[in-house]
């Protein structure tokens, strides 16, 4: 859980601020938008005061033109009075038929239509007064001049129709009234009639001044009742829109504390996951720094686990080595039984700690990722055949019953590293053997091709006490060991099956293991190899390597600083025949290796005074051509490498057993040793009689061929040589290889195949040289021979 916690609190910090954000942003949204509605509605003016003041100047227009008209008495001043007129009445009809949203609105255009229409009237009447008293002026004249002009028979007179209201509704016809006057009528009489008649008249025009003036106050207190009206709504209009604006400024007031809060909220919260990320990455960073001390501190602590272990394993190996050979060499002498069960059981000893040792150095080859698989060719039969061989006893002395089965294809030669096989099974088996008691091991091998490999499934079974579940989890970790049933720990080092799960790994191989405690364990491994050459392979391998002749007479030197090791090495040599020199430093061997010029130095890597590596190349230096093995506790490729780079002809790794010294010896290194002085040349031609199957001309035939094609070998390979053509030194020598097997010439033909793996190997000709050299002159003394044998032969 702690391992989340950080990115718990990240999350919801980053949730918590999300949700604060989004509030915030939608509760601001909201506002904004309330206040972008009020200001659309109050961006609409209001429709009907815009009306209203229009109708209002258009009623000032009309009493302009109504008062032209008035002053000019031109009737096409009237037009523009009667265009405003109509105007009026359609902007009336506008506003009546305006939808109203309060009753205050219908009031208001009420108000508002009928003192408009009380204006037109008004200046309607004022006109049609006016009208009126310009009509009684013509009329009046009219009897002047007749008055003047003729006798007149008749007086024409037009008055205007009795009341008030007939004169200005009334039509502009005017009510002629007609007197008869006799055509001699009294001067006197018709002038006071028209004086009468003017102060009628006169009376009349101020009476309609006194309406006209009367209509104009009338008017104007229209006028004023208007302008009130439209400024009551004005302030009205106004009063709405500060009241708006004041909610607009609320609402913005209420968006801005909002920001503010989330602003205010927003930095907070931004702060804290600051905080918390600083923090962590200040904390982060000083677990990166305790892990990197710790990483050093533990690959210094590797380093030197490595470097102990190499150096115990090699303190280990000098006496295991000493021990392992004391008891190989005490096991071949004449002992009573005592001594004999006494030597039996250190020899056990001895083997157990060998490979105690041999577990720890490879486990620590595998953890540092030094160990590598060699790639020769075997025969996985002679490796299975070998194990269960080597085990049998094993198994029998616990009454096991061990049994092998092999199934499906069964290759000749495989590619790969058998030893590594061998130690896997060797494992495995000698895990069931140990775990079992009057039961069975089986080892079960199955092998099929896919693409060009054989696949190999191996099953070690046993009916033994098998492991617990939970114990099965932890087989393969290092150092494990199961309790048996009493608690008690059995003996090893707990690497076995995690050295095996490593070598199975390096393969890129597969392991599985299934067991049940009281029934037994079955651990099944699967392998693939590609197929080998079964020609590159010795058959005829002794089970103990006999010593050969010549290494018998060749003097050795033996270079180690430690007593029982020269003790060991001393004790094969004596039992051999062979002379030797000991030296106990570097120093030492280089002048006794100068002056007794050995033919094999056994030199050990850790001297003092020189080093091995120092002595040795002194040596060649000053006698090149001597023939040093190197000897050492180290199974360091570094070591093994440094030995051949400084001139040494190979590598013995302490503890060994007397067949790895003879094998080196005699095969295994990269130079061939010298050849032996005064040995007596062996050939067998008896092989070759029974390929010839008795036929004697046949068997003369092939001795011939021998001696043609040994010459003719030997001339291209001096060529090749010459020309650095490894390539036909290699096929030269395999095919020379063979008949000398024939003839039995064993030391000819293991010189010929070293040279073969010299060449396949594209080694230097300096390298190659002295091999030829050997095989040329132990092959031209065989021709001698054979051709004396030819000689000797009975012609038929
Ligand atoms: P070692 O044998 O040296 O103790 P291994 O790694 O080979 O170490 O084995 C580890 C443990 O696994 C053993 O101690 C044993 O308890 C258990 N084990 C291994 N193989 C078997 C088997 N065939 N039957 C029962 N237990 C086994």
């Amino acid at each position: 859980m702690s391992k989340f916690k950080i990115e718990i609190q990240i999350t919801l910090l980053s949730v918590f601020i999300g949700v604060v954000v989004v509030a915030s942003g939608y509760f601001a949204y909201q506002s904004l938008s309330e206040i972008v509605t009020l200001i659309h509605r109050e961006a609409v003016p209001n429709n009907r005061l815009f009306i209203i003041k229009n109708l209002a100047a258009d009623l000032a227009t009309l009493e302009n033109n109504a008062r032209l008209y008035i002053l000019t008495d031109e009737s096409e001043d009237l037009q523009p009075y009667n265009e405003t007129r109509q105007k009026i009445n359609s902007t009336l009809e506008t506003l009546q038929n305006l939808p109203t949203e309060s009753m205050e609105e219908t009031l208001f255009s009420d108000s508002v239509c009928s003192l408009a229409n009380s204006k037109t009237q008004l200046w309607q009447q004022i006109l049609i007064l006016h009208q009126s008293a310009k009509g009684i002026d013509p009329g009046f004249t009219e009897i002047y001049s007749k008055l003047d002009e003729v006798k007149l028979d008749t007086i024409k007179t037009e008055t205007p129709k009795k009341g008030f209201f007939r004169k200005i509704f009334g039509t502009k016809k005017v009510d002629v009234d007609t007197t008869i006057v006799e055509r001699t009528p009294d001067k006197e009489e018709i002038l006071q009639e028209i004086q009468t008649l003017e102060n009628e008249i006169k009376l009349k025009g101020d009476e309609i001044n006194t309406l006209e003036s009367q209509l104009i106050e009338k008017n104007l207190v229209l006028v004023q009742k208007i302008n009130k009206l439209i400024a009551e709504a004005d302030q009205k209009e106004n009063n709405k829109l500060l009241s708006k604006t004041g909610e607009a400024d609320r609402l913005a007031e209420i968006t801005y504390q909002r920001l503010k809060a989330f602003s205010i909220a927003a930095v907070l919260l931004l702060l804290l996951a600051l905080f918390v990320l600083f923090n962590y990455q200040r904390k982060s960073r000083k677990y990166q720094l305790a892990l990197k001390k710790a990483k050093l501190q533990a690959e210094d602590l590797a380093a030197a686990k490595e470097k102990f272990a190499a150096n115990v394993t090699h303190e280990l190996r000098t006496p295991v080595n000493a021990i392992f050979g004391l008891t190989e060499q005490l096991h071949q002498m004449s002992l009573d039984k005592n001594a004999k069960e006494m030597v039996s059981v250190l020899s056990k000893s001895a083997t157990h700690l060998k490979s105690v040792v041999n577990d720890t150095l490879d486990f620590t080859k595998m953890q540092s990722g030094k160990l590598k698989l060699e790639n020769t060719d075997f025969s996985p039969a002679e490796v299975f055949n070998e194990i269960v061989t080597i085990q049998k006893p094993e198994a029998q002395k616990r009454n096991n019953n061990l049994v092998f089965e092999w199934l499906g294809e069964k290759p000749e030669a495989l590619l790969g590293d058998p030893m590594r096989l061998k130690q896997i099974l060797i494992n495995l088996i000698g895990n069931a053997i140990k775990f079992t008691q009057n039961g069975e091991i089986k080892l079960e091998v199955s092998c099929k091709t896919v693409i060009n490999r054989y696949h190999f499934y191996i099953a070690v079974s046993d009916s033994g006490v098998g492991i617990s579940k939970e114990n099965l989890k932890i087989i393969f970790d290092e150092y494990v060991q199961a309790e048996n049933t009493k608690g008690v720990k059995n003996e090893g080092t707990g690497l076995g099956l995690s050295i095996v799960k490593k070598l199975v790994d390096l393969h890129k191989g597969k392991i599985q293991i299934e067991s049940e405690p009281g029934k037994g364990t079955t651990i099944k491994v699967e392998i693939a190899y590609p197929p080998g050459n079964p020609e590159n392979i010795s058959k005829t391998k002794p089970e103990k390597t006999e010593v050969p002749e010549y290494l018998k007479q060749l003097t050795y030197l033996i270079a180690d600083d430690t007593d029982y090791n020269r003790f060991t090495i001393k004790g094969l040599l004596k039992n051999w025949g062979a002379r030797y020199l000991e030296a106990t430093n570097g120093k030492e061997a280089v002048d006794l290796a100068i002056q007794n010029s050995p033919d094999i130095v056994l030199m050990d890597l850790r001297m003092p005074e020189k080093n091995g590596i120092e002595a040795a190349m002194e040596i060649l230096n000053k006698k090149p051509g001597t023939t040093i093995i190197a000897v050492s506790a180290s199974g360091e490729e570094k070591d093994l490498k440094t030995s051949l780079n400084a001139g040494m002809a190979g590598f013995l790794l302490k503890p060994f057993s007397e067949n790895e010294l003879i094998e080196t010896l005699i095969s295994k290194k990269k130079e061939i040793l010298l050849p032996p002085k005064n040995q007596k040349l062996k050939i067998n031609p008896e092989e070759m009689k029974r390929l010839a199957n008795g036929d004697e001309a046949f068997f003369k035939e092939m001795i011939q061929l021998f001696i043609t094609s040994g010459e003719k070998g030997l001339q291209t390979i001096e060529e090749a040589l010459q020309n650095k053509n490894t390539g036909t030194i290699r096929e030269t020598a395999h095919k020379l290889a063979a008949p000398c097997k024939h003839l039995q010439a064993e030391n000819l033909y293991q010189n010929i195949k070293s040279l073969e793996k010299l060449a396949l190997e594209k080694s230097e000709p300096k390298k190659l040289e002295p091999v030829f050299r050997l095989v040329k002159s132990e092959l031209e003394e065989i021709i001698v021979l054979l051709k004396n044998y030819l000689g000797e032969m009975p012609n038929k």
